[in-house]
């Protein structure tokens, strides 16, 4: 694998691979490498030949508040697990590389970036999202793009990017990966102590709880929120938001008539944290 810093290093390489006809695929990450990137990254492996992770803190999307100095940083530690998961190349760019002195410009999706964390985060992160993904498929060129369900939102907000500004890339939404005690992997997990590290446990089960109702023939989302809701108040956590919306253009629903995203985000002990789960009406 190659560690490449450079945009012109890294055209060259995937420009060198297309030539000979050879099909990119690209996974963003910003690092602190898990599971679930991973799982991203071998996917990545089985359909193409030139694997691209690239690995930046991208600091457009963080609020003023939020954790941009905490977020855990280790290349030596990620560039091994990449590696081992097979990507060929690792772009790990500086951060004057992506935003040179006088950048000016960001990327906007309207509509399903003003709910769920659009609304809680501010508009600044998926601005800060879909313009450095739009650059990163812009240097990049991928055949592929592998992005995490666990982020739903961020997969619609890429999907409309995609097709609003007609990139040419194939963006491919993998499953969330969960450690065995069901708690969504994240790089913000690292920010849990152990009380809060099993607090945490209730998101998953909140999701359960919704979607075991959801099996039993409910369909009504105040209902089924209400179940989930519950879970979370024994843990003695109040949610960010736990909505019930349209899997595909984030509008609410009052009832799962056929399939239904539900999303959650909470702050617990010192991270906060996200999950979502797809309903499908049992009938
Ligand atoms: P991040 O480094 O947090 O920006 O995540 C990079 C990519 O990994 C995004 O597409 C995420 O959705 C994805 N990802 C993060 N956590 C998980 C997970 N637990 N399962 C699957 N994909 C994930």
């Amino acid at each position: 694998m190659r560690i490449l810093r450079t945009k012109a290093e890294v055209r060259a390489a995937v420009h060198e691979a297309r030539s000979g006809g050879e099909a990119t695929g690209l996974v963003p990450t910003m690092g602190a490498l898990h599971e679930g990137h991973l799982s991203l990254i071998r996917r990545a492996r089985a359909d193409n030949d030139l694997v691209v992770v690239s690995l930046f803190v991208n600091p457009t999307q963080f609020g003023a508040n939020e954790d941009l100095g905490a977020y855990p940083r280790d290349e030596h530690r990620d560039a091994a697990l990449a590696e081992a998961a097979g990507a060929d190349i690792l772009f790990a760019p500086p951060v004057a590389e992506i935003y040179p002195d006088g950048f000016a410009t960001s990327i906007h999706v309207s509509g399903i970036t003003e709910v769920l964390c659009g609304a809680h985060r501010g508009p600044a992160h998926f601005d800060g999202v879909a313009t450095v993904v739009a650059k990163l498929f812009q240097i990049v060129a991928p055949d592929a793009a592998y992005f995490g369900q666990k982020d739903a939102q961020q997969v619609l907000v890429i999907r409309r990017l995609v097709r609003d500004l007609d990139i040419p890339v194939r963006v491919v939404a993998c499953p969330i990966v969960r450690e065995p005690d069901g708690l969504a992997m994240s790089s913000r997990n690292a920010y849990l102590n152990p009380a809060a590290r099993q607090q945490a446990t209730a998101l998953n089960r909140a999701l359960d709880a919704a979607e075991s109702a959801v099996a039993r023939g409910e369909t009504r989302a105040d209902a089924i929120l209400e179940r989930a809701r519950a879970v979370l108040a024994t843990a003695e956590i109040d949610p960010e938001y736990l909505e019930l919306r349209d899997p595909e253009d984030l509008r609410e629903l009052d009832a799962v008539e056929t399939t239904a995203l539900l999303a959650v985000a909470a702050q617990v002990g010192k991270a906060r944290l996200i999950d979502n789960r797809i309903l499908s009406a049992s009938r």
